[in-house]
């Protein structure tokens, strides 16, 4: 078998070709492990096509490596219509799925193939024009969101200073430091009053999640090198971040891209956990609530974090989690990832808008979560629904109340 043009797509060929068509990411309802339909795009998508859903894409795919259809400006506008959200990847039996109990393989990973896919068609001059201009932002100033790159760390409150080395690294991300500067401020709030020894750099730059989500992996790379030079600076052993895309990145790709990459990622979730299990963090007020919890893909799928939030929430006392139908690995996505809600919003408040939904038939008042873009598209579709039975919360708030400071 000759090897085609396409280098990204023969790194994943063997998942291609490992796809048996079964359409089980197409529908599948498995009520016994709360699986009710797969993806989020297809569900919200007139008329359902098949290229929109994971068994049409991969065979897109295989097409382009049998040279059978050529890349296309078509053909992008269809690919990048998905989150990668990895909800196709945890119901394929391709794919090690414990949650099914059906671990034929550890094989296909859904999300590698659809960044391949792009980076192809990206290559070839066929991308999103909407992520064409922010990815060229971002090469010149170091973030996604046409900000100042020297802003990044205005919201670092007067008088508070960092020092060089630090055991800990505060990776800010984008989204935070230039769209939710609160939730950074708590969190120095909260690891302040637990003495944790942290430190953060105005050096940083994007992660390098939008570049790879939307296909441009060279930017990706000088993204990675960059910012694993000022860490190494800093001497810190371990990296955490709130931002849910950022640790996916951290955590995955970073490795990848740079195999002597070789520090400790934490999402804050599982820093906050061990500090309430070491008498650090003591969360000793009630918050007289009930809540539902959102599992980020990018925490839970994509890297298998769903127990510490949830032990965050237990310990808090009196709040009362009431979870919805799907959760964890059949959780469904909030929409925004991937680079949905900077390219196709319209699609993106779709698919939130199933998630509030979702959450309100839980009789919850709140919808906690630990990603800043879960928490931008949830606030942005409940708002867009007139939805007013249901707040947004970070999981901060809560840790923040119960801590009483
Ligand atoms: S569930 Fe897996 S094997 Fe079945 S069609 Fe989808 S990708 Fe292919
Ligand atoms: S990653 Fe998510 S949005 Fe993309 S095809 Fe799979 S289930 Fe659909």
């Amino acid at each position: 078998m000759s090897k085609s043009e396409y280098k990204y797509l023969e790194e994943v060929r063997d998942m291609i070709e490992a796809c048996y068509r079964c359409g089980d990411c197409r529908v599948a309802y498995r009520p016994a492990v709360g699986r009710y339909l797969v993806c989020p795009v297809r569900e919200n998508i007139p008329g359902k096509w098949e290229p929109f859903f994971a068994r049409g894409k991969i065979m897109l795919a295989n097409g382009l490596l049998k040279n059978e259809i050529k890349p296309s400006q078509e053909l992008a506008d269809i690919i990048f219509q998905c989150m990668t959200c990895g909800s196709c990847q945890t119901i394929c039996n391709q794919s090690y799925n414990p949650t099914l109990n059906h671990p034929l393989s550890q094989f296909m990973d859904h999300p590698k193939i659809w960044e391949a896919l792009r980076a192809e068609l990206v290559e070839r001059g066929f991308s999103i024009p909407r992520h064409s201009e922010i990815l060229k932002y971002c090469k010149e100033n170091h973030n996604p969101y046409f900000e100042k790159h020297e802003d990044r760390t205005n919201w670092v409150p007067d008088g508070k200073t960092f020092p060089e080395e630090a055991e800990y690294f505060l990776f800010m991300g984008c989204t935070e430091p230039y769209r939710i500067p609160e939730i950074l401020e708590k969190t120095i709030k909260i690891l302040d009053a637990a003495g944790v020894e942290y430190t953060l750099s105005k050096d940083e730059w994007c992660c390098g999640s939008v570049a790879l989500r939307a296909g441009n992996r060279p930017l990706a790379e000088e993204l990675v090198k960059h910012n694993f030079e000022i860490l190494k600076k800093s001497n810190a052993k371990k990296i955490f971040t709130h931002c849910a895309g950022c640790f996916r990145t951290l955590k995955k790709d970073y490795k990848e891209i740079l195999p002597e990459f070789d520090i400790e990622v934490m999402h804050i979730t599982e820093l906050i956990q061990e500090l309430i299990q070491s008498g650090k963090i003591r969360l000793k007020k009630d918050i007289d609530k009930i809540i539902t919890y959102h599992d980020p893909c990018h925490l839970g799928r994509h890297i298998g974090i769903y127990q510490e939030p949830r032990d965050i929430i237990d310990s808090i006392p009196a709040l009362d989690l009431v979870e919805m139908k799907r959760i964890k690995e059949n959780s469904w996505c909030c929409g925004a990832g991937g680079g949905v809600k900077s390219a196709f919003n319209e699609l993106a408040l779709e698919i939130a808008g199933d998630r509030i939904e979702e959450a309100l038939e839980t009789g919850a008042g709140y919808i906690v979560t630990a990603c800043p873009f879960c928490i931008r598209n949830l606030r942005d579709a409940a708002e867009k629904h007139q939805n007013k039975n249901l707040q947004v919360l970070d999981i901060l708030d809560l840790v923040i109340e119960s801590m009483d400071i």
